[in-house]
């Protein structure tokens, strides 16, 4: 085995000193479920202020509520004392600012092979697909109208949530 992962481990291990998450839950503290993109400008429960043990996080290409983000947030819902959920995709995103056919060119040109057959969820209009996710999460037949959704587009330059639907 090599070490190409020693200085995280070993990070880890200074981790685990003042480790005081022992015995805790895996609820969702605050009630707060936050669906995002993978992005690395995105801090998603320091930008709410929460902190580890507040939310159920869930994270991919865009911050889209697919099949998969559902599941979490119905799991969410009903198992892990979510109330509140909020959708926030992101400004200079490159799921929303790349065609599918410049993604695959990209990807295509870093793999140097073809990479036309691979799916990337490009959004053409941010907006609208923000308020289509919402509504796909308010309609949902197991999410109760008791749960509050917002969708709020995340600003990378200023930190700044802005609500959109
Ligand atoms: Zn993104």
């Amino acid at each position: 085995m090599t070490d190409e992962f020693d200085d995280l481990v070993a990070a880890n291990r200074t981790y685990a000193e003042t480790f005081d998450l022992s015995g805790f839950d895996g609820i969702a503290h605050a009630g707060i479920a936050i669906v995002t993109c993978m992005d690395s400008r995105i801090d998603p429960l320091r930008m709410v202020g929460l902190q580890p043990g507040d939310a159920k996080i869930f994270r991919n290409p865009g911050g889209r509520v697919t099949d998969q983000a559902l599941e979490a947030l119905v799991l969410g819902v009903h198992l892990l004392n979510v109330n509140r959920i909020l959708v926030i995709p992101h400004t200079r995103c490159a799921m929303a600012s790349a065609s599918i056919d410049e993604l695959r060119q990209r990807v295509g040109e870093s793999a140097g092979q073809d990479a036309s057959w691979q799916t990337f969820g490009v959004v053409s209009d941010q907006s609208a697909a923000l308020e289509d996710d919402v509504r796909k999460v308010r309609s949902h037949p197991l999410i109760p109208d008791t749960v509050l959704v917002g969708g709020f587009i995340y600003d990378v330059d200023t930190g700044l949530l802005t609500r959109q639907a």
